[in-house]
């Protein structure tokens, strides 16, 4: 317990606010000469002669030197896009909304996002006809290719975080690298391709793009002082939270910390333990702001941890890897780096992808110290032992080397692409392609195989910004009369977990909870929240959130969501319609999409999935956790050193060969049901 941690040591008190440094007493710098005081802004010229010169380039840069802010900013004045938009790719929907704001407002008196400048995230367009420099996630420039192959709104492109190596990146480097050649031989207007990217190893990226020439912007950085672990830590969670006192026993007010972590659930328990322990009468220092920083926050949200701290406090950030490289915090001088990585990773022998928190590369980690250096000397305190570190890999594998493909394939096909004659920079494994593939034919988005025309169905699923089982789910809505109810379930699977769980009070929790619980498992008790919610007054929405333990700000986007998502299913022509009390409907309805995921008991508590007779056990978090249910459709797998089903709702046998004869050919029931 963290109450265990020695707060109490007073020994270097009395030196704590001497050296307090009074960079927040600074004169305010109107927001053009902070922009002039940009490294890249002394490179302006050289970098827009080699833009203009070069159909392909790469721009490398400490992170903090002005590449994803000013670089299109400096395009958009030289004119050198003409008639066309500036499209800026970001991995993560935070950065695409954090930047695109930040730029509106060093753009002009008065400019509101959207005008000159804009973004796209998923279920948010906030762009006009006047929109010149258009931020966006990959993932959104990747469905805006299937609509317009060859990109013909945009003049330059430019792939932002390239490092980063998302699914959606990998995808496209091959789209943009297409695109450009066929507008060249077709002689339509030229597009630019400008990869950015953090430092990193330039001659992969170059090979790939012909040969195209790569420019390194210097950034300002000064040395970090690394100290690594004595002993290795299980718990580095804990012990984040600990070296964080020790530092702030010790450092000068405003000499902030950041610590990285590895998810919102993770980060949010840590922001706690920081607040709770901050209060002991023995915690010596300035006062604590404790701010978070994940990808499910808001945008809004995110931007407190721009401001510029309070004099005499100690701001600390908790952040996930978004802060390893796409957004730049100031104030900054210590790193807290846990060392770990949520991923996905995707086994094609089992079928299962499984999100799961890892060790991250050699890279990531020289990455995260770099944060402390921005400013002045800084110092990062790793959460492992040197010789852990050296047995992490030097980089991280891309990710379309280790993820579940079903959604990637669906949308090369929708571009008229067979994954297997795809120009990847480097190619994922033929058995996911593989395995994608059979999974598209399952769902009925293909007829075959090796088709590479899309059924009727399979071009409506490549219409929703979803996983395509999910998709499915929603377009086979319609026959179970469960268009609404399915709507919901999606939506919130969607987003972020409305489910606050304070470990603290654990039963309280379950207690007033108790009422949505379904028999019939996960999905139908969210589904009942969500009903609830909706029924709540306007006014008392939050108290009422509050009251459940629920997470309105998550509750909330998942409405937004599911509007957005309602809206495609009515251009897929699908009237809504509800089947009340009906659960059999939603219930069948979730198998049109999930049967591939679909467990069955085997023994005693545990259960083998039909696909690939992996064993697994239910989560302790699913309210279907303590009972045997003979089949359960799952939505999640977790691995520990166990493999757990989250998110699970009871089916009936005998719908299986119902709702999916074909499938059940060839993955028999292992046991009859009244066995
Ligand atoms: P890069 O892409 O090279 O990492 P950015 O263009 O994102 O750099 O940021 C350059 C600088 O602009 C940052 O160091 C910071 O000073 C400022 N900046 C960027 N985003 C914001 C923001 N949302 N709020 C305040 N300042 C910002
Ligand atoms: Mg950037």
């Amino acid at each position: 317990s963290p109450k265990r941690l020695k707060l109490n040591d007073k020994e270097n008190n009395q030196t704590v606010f001497n050296s307090a440094n009074n960079f927040h007493n600074k004169p305010k710098i109107s927001i053009q000469d902070q922009r002039r005081k940009l490294p890249v802004f002394e490179q302006r010229n050289k970098l827009l002669d080699l833009i203009k010169r070069h159909k392909t380039l790469i721009i490398l840069g400490e992170t903090g030197s002005g590449k994803t802010t000013q670089i299109p900013q400096y395009i958009n004045s030289a004119r050198l896009q003409e008639n066309g938009k500036i499209g800026i790719t970001q991995p993560r929907r935070v950065a695409a909304i954090t930047v695109a704001l930040r730029v509106a407002q060093e753009y002009g008196q008065g400019m509101s996002v959207g005008d000159v400048v804009g973004y796209t995230v998923r279920f948010e367009d906030v762009t006009t006809k006047k929109t010149k420099i258009k931020y966006l996630t990959d993932g959104m420039l990747l469905r805006e290719a299937i609509n317009d192959r060859l990109l013909n709104q945009y003049t330059v492109i430019i792939l932002d975080e390239a490092h980063e190596r998302t699914i959606h990146t990998d995808v496209l480097f091959g789209i943009v690298k297409r695109a450009q050649k066929i507008r060249e031989e077709r002689n339509l207007p030229p597009l630019k391709i400008i990869i950015m990217s953090a430092t990193m190893d330039v001659d992969h990226f170059s090979r790939y793009f012909n040969n195209c020439q790569a420019v390194y912007l210097e950034g300002r950085t000064y040395p970090v002082n690394v100290f690594f672990a004595v002993k290795p830590h299980d718990d580095y969670q804990t012990s984040c939270v600990a070296t964080f006192f020790k530092i702030h026993r010790e450092a000068p007010p405003n000499h902030d910390v950041l610590i990285f972590l590895t998810g919102q659930e993770e980060i949010e328990a840590c922001a706690h333990q920081i607040r709770l322990l901050s209060k002991d009468p023995d915690v010596q220092g300035p006062p604590i702001r404790v701010f978070t920083l994940y990808a499910a926050q808001p945008g809004t949200q995110q931007m407190a941890v721009f401001q510029p701290s309070q004099p005499n406090t100690r701001k600390v950030i908790i952040s996930t890897n978004i802060a390893e490289t796409s957004v730049t915090i100031s104030g900054i001088r210590y790193v807290i780096d846990g060392g770990m990585v949520k991923a996905r990773s995707f086994h094609p022998s089992t079928g299962l992808e499984v999100l799961k928190v890892q060790r991250i590369s050699q890279e990531q980690a020289w990455q995260r110290t770099g944060r402390a250096g921005r400013e002045s000397e800084g110092f990062c305190y790793r959460i492992y032992t040197r010789s852990q570190f050296e047995l992490m890999k030097k980089t991280a594998v891309p990710e379309i080397q280790r993820a579940n493909l079903n959604s990637v394939v669906l949308q090369l096909l929708a571009l008229g692409v067979h994954a297997l004659h795809f120009d990847f920079m480097d190619k994922p494994p033929k058995e996911s392609i593989l395995a994608a593939f059979e999974q598209l034919k399952q769902l009925g988005a293909i007829e075959d195989i090796d088709s590479i025309n899309l059924t009727p169905l399979g071009r409506k699923m490549a219409k929703f910004p979803l996983d395509p089982r999910f998709s499915k789910i929603l377009l086979s809505s319609q026959q179970f009369g469960c268009v609404a109810e399915a709507l919901t379930t999606v939506a919130l699977l969607s987003s972020e977990s409305i489910l606050l769980t304070p470990c603290s009070r654990r039963e309280q929790v379950q207690s007033v909870r108790q009422k949505f619980c379904s028999g019939y498992g996960d999905h139908i008790t969210l589904l009942n929240i969500y009903r609830e919610f909706n029924n709540v007054g306007k006014n008392n929405k939050r108290s009422w959130c509050h009251e459940h333990f629920i997470n309105m700000r998550n509750i909330l986007h998942a409405r937004e969501v599911r509007n957005q998502l309602e809206d495609i299913c009515k251009k897929c022509d699908l009237t809504v319609s509800s089947c009340g009390g009906q659960m059999d409907q939603l219930r069948k309805c979730l198998l049109t999409g999930l049967f591939t995921n679909v467990a069955q008991l085997y023994r005693d508590r545990q259960y083998m999935t039909l696909d690939k007779g992996q064993v697994v056990q239910i989560h302790p978090s699913s309210d279907l956790h303590g009972q045997q249910p003979q089949f359960v459709v799952f939505t999640e797998v977790v691995q520990t050193n166990k493999c757990y089903l989250r998110g699970l709702t009871t089916v009936e046998g005998d719908w299986l060969n119902e709702i999916a004869p074909e499938y059940m050919k060839n993955h028999c029931l292992r046991y009859s049901r009244d066995s």
